[in-house]
């Protein structure tokens, strides 16, 4: 088994459960040490993803940078242009076939995770997504398998997720209230664990 056009399409499909119905938890996380919008923009971003499936391209690649685009036009904020870039790298190495094995996966989240971490600048402990993301990517192996894989990546964001709490927000608006952002969990890491968590759900069988 591996990561065929329907298990992509099944994922984004569960992006937008996800963000729709941990909406009111992004927006308290983000009311926190934010602007208290992260919740409505990851719901109106995806459901604009939801939207678009019937128009998506066939190959995955493809279909990627179009829900790149999407999440750019619709999201906004910092983490508009942060996942859309997630999207765009991602659909750009995707090797054109139509599954994809376990080295396909971990490249394209190797190469979404890089490009979000070479657009924003932040490093691990500045309290972003990138404190759930980079530890994620450094637990895939893929020579566990796709499910193994992920299973472990989402669990290793969860807990990068939590790490964010006693931290000092370096980067992004959070960085404003300096110390002031220790005792709250960051609502962008919050958001890229869902993201790897979906996954590790949805590719279960892949
Ligand atoms: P905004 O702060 O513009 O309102 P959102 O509320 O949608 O944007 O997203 C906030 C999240 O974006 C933060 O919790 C943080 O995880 C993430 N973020 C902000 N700046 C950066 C950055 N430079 N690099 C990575 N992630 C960032
Ligand atoms: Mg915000």
């Amino acid at each position: 088994m591996a990561v065929d056009r329907a298990s992509v399409i099944a994922w984004l499909n569960e992006l937008a459960r996800v963000y729709s119905a941990n909406c009111g938890l992004l927006t308290e996380l983000d009311s926190a040490i934010g602007d208290a919008d992260h919740g409505a923009s990851m719901e109106r971003g995806f459901l604009a993803v939801q939207a678009d499936i019937p128009k998506l391209p066939e190959a995955i690649g493809p279909l990627f940078k179009a829900v790149a685009a999407t999440l750019i036009r619709t999201v906004g904020g910092a983490s508009g242009p942060l996942y859309g870039t997630f999207f765009l790298r991602a659909g750009a190495v995707c090797p054109d076939k139509p599954a994809l094995d376990a080295h396909d996966v971990l490249a394209l989240f190797r190469a979404g995770v890089e490009g979000i971490v070479a657009r924003g600048k932040a490093s691990p402990g500045d309290k972003t997504m990138v404190d759930a993301l980079t530890p994620a990517l450094a637990a895939m192996n893929p020579e566990a398998g796709v499910a193994a894989m992920l299973e472990a990546a989402a669990e290793a964001a969860a807990a990068g997720m939590k790490a964010t709490i006693p931290l000092v927000a370096r980067k992004g608006r959070a960085s404003y209230l300096g110390p002031r952002s220790v005792g709250h969990q960051d609502p962008g890491a919050t958001s890229a664990w869902m993201l790897i968590r979906a996954a590790a759900d949805q590719w279960r069988a892949a």
